[in-house]
């Protein structure tokens, strides 16, 4: 059977993500490229690699020098059967499979290179687009790390679930989560049985608290100060962007893509990098401004917030067990700035009455 000789396909420069229209001549030692400017070019066969294009409907694309070089993408298949056709001995590595881990990466980054970001990592590097990165990352994903992440920080450590202290927590993040608008992520808050104070945002909205913390809050108005602080890490979307700019290109690229499968061994990454690393001091400013925003709008009384931090700043710094403090040590213009949010005039807020005292529930954990 005679294939055509002339096809239609999209070539990518490798710099811009605009693709050129071309046609295509399959000739006997390679793919001639007409472009719309009239001039053209031959990719020789064996200076090209198929990256796409073994499955019946997948288009074809082929590339030529390394990294995100030169791309020629065509649709359908079919134009392979042209190249075995017209070209010769030199075709046949289009045939060889390749492994499906290399094949899955180069499909996927073969995928992203019509994405700007993409073309950004390879020239400025991950940190630096930290913030459009996770920003393209799907909530879906983030939300599937988030329970991976939860998984590795509690693996091997006992989970509180006394019923009443379990009562408690969740009725105080009811009330914030209530009063966000089109929430896009399902908050939950598991207290790990450990004197350890601290508490950390994973991502899409999988809250750890440890049971120090918990006992070294004074009220639920307190808790509740600490929670709202960590619900906007997540919601600001802090807790993704710490660990973007952190973990490999192969996480940045399986993120971006959607691509689950292998998460564990990214969420062993992340779950480090939020154990170890801090936020930024405008990202602290943020959840703390936005933190006191939401509890204001869930009337529950913000002079929590700032008793606590307050509390917290008095701890010794250098005790490991104080480990919240590292990552949010008080400041004088911390509190200060807090402080001048309080609004002017006496306001109502809500009450939480629970069976025990909550000096009492704050102990309670099998
Ligand atoms: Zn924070």
């Amino acid at each position: 059977m005679a294939y055509p000789t002339e096809w239609k396909g999209s070539y990518y420069d490798g710099q811009s993500p605009v693709p050129q229209h071309v046609t295509i001549s399959v000739t006997a030692v390679g793919l001639r490229l007409h472009f719309p400017d009239h001039t053209h070019t031959t990719w020789n066969y064996h200076e090209l690699r198929q990256t796409q294009g073994r499955y019946s409907g997948e288009e074809v694309r082929f590339e030529r020098g390394t990294g995100i070089g030169e791309t020629l993408v065509i649709p359908g298949p079919n134009i392979l059967l042209a190249i075995h056709e017209h070209g010769g001995s030199e075709t046949k590595h289009f045939h060889h499979p390749r492994t499906r881990r290399t094949r899955m990466y180069w499909t996927v980054l073969a995928a992203l290179a019509s994405i700007p970001i993409v073309y950004g990592i390879f020239i400025w590097g991950i940190p630096l687009l930290a913030q459009p990165i996770t920003a393209a990352i799907p909530i879906s994903w983030e939300i599937q790390l988030g329970q991976f992440v939860q998984q590795e920080v509690t693996a091997g450590k006992q989970v509180c679930q006394n019923p009443k202290l379990i009562h408690a927590v969740e009725s105080i993040l009811t009330a914030l989560t209530n009063s966000i608008n089109r929430l896009p992520y399902q908050f939950q808050v598991t207290v790990v049985d450990s004197p350890v104070v601290n508490a950390m945002a994973a991502p899409g909205g999988y809250i750890l608290v440890f049971r120090g913390l918990l006992q070294d809050t004074a009220s639920p108005e307190e808790f509740a100060g600490v929670l709202a602080h960590e619900i906007q890490h997540v919601l600001l979307r802090h807790t993704m962007h710490l660990i973007v700019r952190h973990v490999s290109m192969a996480f940045v690229i399986a993120a971006l893509s959607g691509d689950a499968s292998g998460m564990v061994a990214y969420a062993l990454q992340a779950a480090q990098t939020l154990q170890t690393l801090s936020y930024s001091r405008d990202a602290e400013d943020q959840a703390d401004e936005q933190g006191f925003q939401l509890l204001q709008q869930s009337k529950i009384n913000p002079e929590g917030m700032i008793t606590f931090f307050a509390k917290l700043g008095k701890e010794q710094p250098g005790n490991a067990v104080f480990r919240y403090l590292s990552t949010h040590p008080e400041t004088q213009d911390r509190l200060a700035h807090l402080k001048s949010l309080l609004p002017p005039v006496s306001t109502t807020y809500r009450a939480f009455p629970f069976e025990s005292e909550w000096s009492d529930i704050t102990t309670y954990c099998k």
